[in-house]
């Protein structure tokens, strides 16, 4: 799975989806620039995520916030005070971790230490295996099992109680090493705040920090009231966004998954206090079908019930997809309860009430909140799309399974040879699909090299102008998937692109 996930990101760079920034100066840690395919797959994730939000509910509705926002909104939010992460460092290799991820994976460790016993022990016995009684009985299997949930229970304590020496000590009893040095000379473990900060002001004297956002929440939060009154929203309503978040990561790894500067779609529900709950299943249900009406198989992914709940929130859980490097974080759906539009009122002094004409009563609203990460999504479908296929004769192809509306090209026009007229007639399918999708021309190599090109950025149809199309106006066309191809009249090529590409 290493060696696939290693292979993906050569593939996203070598066919350009992304590239890591700044890279003729060798790039810069933990952020990365889309390229000419990525791009349009990105947007057309948005489009994706935007349609289903804003166009097909009628009570929700979009805003565009700035990034930078007044300095007291992030002191009223709580990051100030407490998006921190906590940190470790080793004093040999000079390297700082995370204290609770060093923590996270030395359980998942155990689990795959667990794994492995169980699977040898399958095959030692065959047919006549029990594997839930030997889970119990064997003693190594049972007593890794007792330590990591003995070690489970403090790291959950610990972090809930946010007990910096605990999570230290957890660090010395399980005789966590560095990675780098191999010791295990730790520091102590101390909160480091996640936000970028900047200065705002003409003069060094008259300047005032101010933070790149963290998260998109708050710009929702801060236009609660604005867009409730000009829209004549009633609850239950929503507020959606999609822009661009920074966080200091500390531990940035697994290309595109953990950036500093990344880009979320999120949607704030505004909701009755006492109704949350109900919205919160009702949303996770919507958000788990949304992913899976992509296709890509619904045993990848989960839901993950949070251990730790953020200080905003009263109950919180993630959708996981099973990326080549285990399942992990996609989505999270929190409700929110009243803590942000509560807490706003407090330090601004305003009120952000609603009446409810229902009740007749005013009140702060709760909040129930989808927030998804663009680019973690954009790894998600191209991990579930990437494909490589032995092909009859021996002959291989890597193929991106894009479902076809998210694909970044959706035709590309081949003409068979660079004469006839052929060419000519290539050019003007193209100027008949331009208006509506992205089509590319390509006249270079032999028809199979093309349509490997093709296959390689995900393009699900190939149409190719060949002697027979200066006849009688048909072409072939390819499809990406089965490889099949087809006669049809160019006429007809439109309605078939429209009733593939369509959500
Ligand atoms: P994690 O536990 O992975 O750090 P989180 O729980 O802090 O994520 P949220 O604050 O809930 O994340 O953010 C919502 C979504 O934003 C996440 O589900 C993820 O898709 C995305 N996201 C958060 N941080 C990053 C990041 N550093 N890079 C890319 N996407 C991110």
């Amino acid at each position: 799975q290493e060696e696939l996930f290693k292979k993906l990101v050569a593939h996203c760079k070598e066919y350009g989806f992304v590239f890591p920034s700044s890279e003729i100066y060798d790039g810069l840690g933990a952020v990365y620039d889309y390229g000419q395919n990525g791009v349009e797959l990105k947007n057309n994730i948005k489009r994706y995520w935007w349609d289903s939000m804003v166009k097909l509910h009628e009570n929700i509705v979009g805003i565009d916030a700035a990034i930078f926002m007044h300095p007291k909104t992030w002191e009223a939010s709580g990051h100030v005070s407490a998006f921190n992460d906590p940190l470790i460092d080793n004093k040999d290799s000079k390297k700082r971790y995370r204290a609770d991820v060093l923590i996270e994976d030395w359980l998942a460790k155990q689990d795959e230490k667990i794994e492995k016993e169980v699977e040898k022990a399958r095959k030692r016995f065959g047919e006549s295996f029990d594997e839930a009684k030997y889970r119990e009985t064997s003693p190594r299997v049972a007593e890794t099992a007792a330590k990591r949930d003995e070690v489970h229970k403090r790291f959950a304590d610990a972090l809930n109680a946010n007990d910096l020496a605990e999570l230290r000590q957890i660090i010395v009893d399980c005789e966590i090493a560095c990675p780098i040095s191999g010791t295990r000379n730790w520091t102590e473990v101390r909160q480091f705040n996640l936000m970028f900060s900047t200065q705002m002001g003409s003069t060094a004297e008259g300047a005032n920090t101010i933070y790149l956002r963290p998260e998109t929440a708050q710009g929702i939060f801060v236009n609660f009231l604005n867009v409730q009154k000009t829209g004549r929203m009633k609850i239950p309503f929503g507020i959606a966004q999609i822009g661009k978040a920074f966080r200091n990561e500390i531990v940035a790894r697994q290309f595109i998954f953990r950036m500093r500067e990344f880009e979320q779609m999120e949607m704030q529900f505004f909701v009755r206090p006492g109704t949350e709950m109900k919205w919160w299943n009702e949303w996770k249900n919507t958000r788990m079908a949304w992913h899976r009406a992509l296709g890509f198989g619904d045993d990848d992914y989960r839901f993950h019930d949070h251990d730790k709940l953020a200080h905003y929130a009263n109950a919180a859980t993630d959708i996981e997809y099973n990326f080549p490097f285990g399942f992990k974080e996609v989505e999270g759906i929190h409700s929110r309860t009243d803590f942000d539009l509560g807490s706003h009122q407090k330090f601004s002094g305003k009120k952000l009430q609603y009446f409810d004409p229902e009740t007749g009563e005013s009140y702060v609203p709760y909040v129930v909140e989808t927030s998804i990460g663009v680019d973690r999504m954009f790894l998600q479908v191209m991990s579930a799309a990437y494909t490589e296929q032995t092909l009859e004769g021996g002959d291989s192809r890597v193929v991106l399974k894009f479902p076809p509306a998210l694909a970044p090209v959706k035709v590309a026009v081949l003409p068979l040879v660079k004469k006839d007229g052929m060419p000519e007639v290539a050019q003007k399918i193209v100027d008949l699909l331009k208006y509506d999708y992205n089509v590319v021309y390509d006249e270079k190599d032999s028809v199979g090299k093309r349509y490997r090109r093709q296959d390689a950025v995900g393009t699900p149809f190939c149409v190719t102008v060949d002697g027979q199309t200066l006849e009688d106006g048909t072409v072939t066309i390819r499809h990406r998937d089965t490889m099949a191809q087809e006669r049809v009249k160019i006429e007809s090529l439109h309605a078939m692109v429209d009733e593939e590409c369509s959500y």
